[in-house]
């Protein structure tokens, strides 16, 4: 077995709302919050969503200038509440009112504002945006084809014909940390990634498959090394457009590499020092900070690296 660190306090894991969950069901009450003259919105518009200039706090608004924007009134969702009782809400809006450009106001992406605003703001923009890319992609039942409508605080759609409740969607993947037993760790380039941008391995859990299984799977997949092993490390939510992140660490028994070239590029296997060098070099080009990917390689070197995509 390898010796591993759990990963903690992942940028994109850490909600800190009540979600509320038995109370949303109720209707009435989930009104009754959306009335609250303390309520605060976040408006996601093409995946971003309004934060201060400097990108440390997002920016919330009332009920009342939502509904001036021309939101549907149906479609909101009940994130929760904090622990002085304010609901917190998300809707989908459509850029007419986001505020971009005003009181020094700006758009922020979740990639960028995950690093860089709180514990409460990143938890309120993740399950934002899982909740709205999840109803803008499923409007209609999938047993009938009738429109479904919204109900639980937005966390359920419901079928008006034929009644089957549809519940939000979550995509298990895996991402893991490969080494050997030279201690070299395994990288791998996407097709569509440029030269020198490289990431851990990763993969869709297969419906009916174990994690450990797909952990295996993937890495033989796009670079025939076999692994054993797998040890979970940690998880968060990575909702482009609705991923769950499950993070292992796993230890090859092979060391030559045959990449899959449909989904790996090319795939290397990099010493400590070796990945030191080309990252201070910047011939290689590590994951995004926000990212389990780059929580995972430097668990492994041991320390923060330089450089980012
Ligand atoms: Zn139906």
């Amino acid at each position: 077995m390898l010796s591993v660190p759990r990963l903690s306090q992942l940028a994109l894991a850490r909600s800190t709302l009540d979600r509320a969950t038995e109370r949303r069901a109720n209707a009435a009450w989930v009104a009754e919050r959306w009335s609250d003259p303390r309520c605060r919105v976040l408006v996601i518009v093409d995946g971003k969503a309004p934060a201060s200039e400097d990108g440390s706090a997002l920016v919330y608004v009332s009920p009342a200038s939502v509904e001036a924007a021309g939101a549907p009134s149906d479609e909101r969702y009940l994130l929760g509440l904090d622990t002085d009782g304010v609901p917190y809400f998300a809707v989908h809006g459509t850029g007419e009112a986001d505020g971009e450009g005003q009181d020094g106001r700006r758009l922020i992406g979740l990639r960028e504002a995950g690093g860089l605003v709180s514990d409460r703001d990143a938890g309120v923009f993740v399950h934002a945006m899982a909740l709205v890319n999840w109803h803008a992609a499923h409007p209609r039942c999938a047993r009938c084809g009738t429109a479904t409508e919204p109900t639980d605080g937005g966390h359920v759609r419901r079928c008006p014909s034929c009644g089957t409740q549809h519940f939000p969607r979550t995509d298990p993947a895996i991402i893991v940390l490969v080494s050997d037993d030279a201690d070299r760790c395994l990288l791998g380039r996407q097709p569509s990634w440029p030269t020198g941008r490289f990431s851990t391995l990763a993969g869709f859990v297969e419906p009916g498959e174990p994690l450990e299984h797909a952990v295996v799977r993937e890495v033989r997949e796009e670079t025939g090394i076999e692994v054993v092993d797998p040890v979970y490390a940690g998880s968060q939510p990575w909702p482009f457009p609705s991923s769950l992140m499950l993070g292992f660490f796993a230890r090859a028994v092979t060391t030559e590499i045959k990449v899959d070239e449909e989904e790996i590029a090319e795939a290397r296997w990099l010493s400590r020092a070796e990945l030191r060098a080309a990252v201070e070099s910047g011939e290689l080009l590590l994951p995004g900070r926000v990212s389990i990917a780059r929580r995972l390689i430097e668990a492994w070197y041991g320390e923060e690296l330089p450089g980012d995509w």
